[in-house]
């Protein structure tokens, strides 16, 4: 079977420290995995690494099949969206949903349906021709999921986007992103340090440690089963 994203023994280090240590995961197309541990253990740059923001020390990465390990970050076929909204302060709500297909030079007609259907489903539509300052938290988070929605792409990466939200938003865009994905149905790889989060959003758990996949499993598994002690400690005691 292709898998959505593969990746093979994967190495990072930043100078002496290894952060990634000879990583192996496949996901499938249209899977959720989330990639839950504590502050330090090296989700972000897992992702990053995924992303093409960050060079790997060693091994491989593959999306869609395809070997993109010196890929640029653009030629993936991936979205991001990050822990802060990263959005264009300057720009209108709807100039920061179609710049980045204006600049890649798509026909108007194509990027005004994108982002007629982004808005759509994000429920974003009356909020256009704002700019970010005139926005909620919450609503920003979504222009930045809009963003990467607007590319249409296969494969999503998320970098804890909802723990600058309060507890509230954080519950409801957590239903509105599961929701997303049930109709989108397209592959998510989900970093959190929360795992009710994780527990409630995952087709599989991919929790680390160091730099290391302590154990994949489902929601299920990972609760009632956990390998090790680490697993269960971490799982058991909410952030
Ligand atoms: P997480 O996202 O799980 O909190 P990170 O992937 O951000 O963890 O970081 C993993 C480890 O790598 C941490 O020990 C962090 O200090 C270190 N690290 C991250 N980025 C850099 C960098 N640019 N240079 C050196 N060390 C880094
Ligand atoms: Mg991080």
């Amino acid at each position: 079977m292709q898998h959505s994203v593969s990746i093979r023994d994967l190495s990072l280090n930043f100078g002496n420290v290894k952060v990634l240590q000879h990583l192996d995961l496949d996901i499938a197309q249209g899977e959720f995995i989330v990639l839950l541990g504590p502050s330090g253990c090296g989700k972000s740059t897992l992702l990053n690494c995924i992303a093409g923001l960050l060079d790997v020390s060693e091994g491989q990465i593959f999306i869609g099949g395809k070997n993109v390990t010196w890929e640029e970050p653009k030629d993936r076929g991936i979205g991001m969206v990050f822990q802060s909204y990263a959005l264009y302060p300057q720009m209108t709500v709807e100039r920061n949903l179609s710049f980045g297909l204006r600049v890649a030079g798509m026909k108007k007609d194509e990027i005004d349906k994108r982002v007629q259907r982004a808005s759509e489903i994000l429920q974003i539509g009356p909020l256009l021709q704002r700019k970010p300052v005139e926005l909620s938290g919450g609503q920003r988070q979504r222009v930045a999921i809009g963003r990467a929605l607007v590319r249409d792409v296969d494969v999503f990466l998320f970098d804890e986007p909802l723990s600058n939200l309060d507890a509230k938003l954080r519950s409801d865009l957590r239903v509105e992103i599961k929701r997303l994905h049930q109709r989108l149905k397209n592959t998510m790889i989900y970093v959190t340090h929360d795992q009710i989060e994780a527990l409630t959003l995952a087709d599989r758990i991919a929790i680390m440690k160091n730099g290391v996949i302590q154990q994949l499993s489902d929601p299920h598994t990972i609760y009632n089963k956990p390998v090790n002690l680490y697993v269960a400690g971490f799982i058991g005691s909410p952030s």
